[in-house]
C-alpha cells in the first residue's frame, strides 16, 4: 500500500511537471509568437526633429516623404525652409535625424552671411525633403560656435546620420552648396 501510495505520488509529480513543461512551452510559443507579429508590423523608422518646439518625432520611414507633421506642435517637419534654431535643437537634429541637416552658422553684421543667405534659402527649397536647414545667429547663440569650434562666418555644418560629415567656411552659390551637399550625404 505504501509503495503504491508512493508510486501514485511520484507519478503525479511526473504528471504535474509534464503538465508545467507543456504550459511553459505554449508560454514561450506565444511570447516569441508575438514578438514575430511585433517585428513584422513594425515598419522601419524614421526620427525628425521639430526644428521649431524641439520634440524628436518617429514614424515610419515611408511617410517621410508624405509631408509629416509635429506630433507636439503641428509644424511640418520637412517644409523645405530654413529654420532658425539655437545650439540644442540643432544638437538635437544633429544626432537624432533621419535626413542630412545643413546649418549656417552666421550673424547679421557678416556681409558675406547676408549673401549667403538667399542661396542658402534656394538650396533648403531644391533639396526638401532629401535634406532640412537651419541657420544660428551666433551673435544670440555664441555656445554655437564654441561648440563647434567655428573661427569664420558663414560657416556651412554638414551631418548625417548622426555625424558631422563635413563643414565649409565662406560663401557658395546655391548650385556649389547643393553639389557639395549631395556629395557629402549617403
Ligand atoms: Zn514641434
Amino acid at each position: 500500500m505504501r509503495r503504491l501510495c508512493l508510486s501514485g505520488g511520484a507519478q503525479n509529480k511526473m504528471a504535474f511537471r509534464l503538465i508545467a513543461r507543456l504550459v511553459f512551452r505554449a508560454l514561450t510559443y506565444h511570447m516569441r509568437n508575438n514578438e514575430y507579429e511585433g517585428d513584422m508590423a513594425t515598419e522601419i523608422k524614421t526620427k525628425l526633429t521639430c526644428l521649431t518646439c524641439g520634440t524628436v518625432n518617429a514614424f515610419p520611414a515611408s511617410r517621410a516623404t508624405e509631408g509629416p507633421k509635429c506630433s507636439s506642435c503641428g509644424d511640418p517637419l520637412a517644409s523645405g525652409k530654413v529654420a532658425e534654431v539655437d545650439l540644442a535643437t540643432l544638437e538635437k537634429a544633429a544626432r537624432a535625424d533621419g535626413l542630412p541637416l545643413v546649418a549656417d552658422l552666421w550673424a547679421p553684421w557678416c556681409g558675406p552671411c547676408r549673401a549667403m543667405a538667399p542661396e542658402f534659402a534656394a538650396a533648403a527649397t531644391q533639396l526638401k525633403g532629401r535634406a532640412r536647414f537651419v541657420k544660428i545667429n551666433t551673435d544670440e547663440h555664441p555656445d554655437a560656435a564654441i561648440r563647434y569650434s567655428i573661427r569664420g562666418i558663414p560657416a556651412l555644418l554638414l551631418f548625417d546620420q548622426g555625424r558631422e560629415r563635413n563643414r565649409h567656411a565662406g560663401v557658395m552659390r546655391t548650385a556649389q552648396l547643393t553639389g557639395w551637399i549631395e556629395q557629402n550625404i549617403s
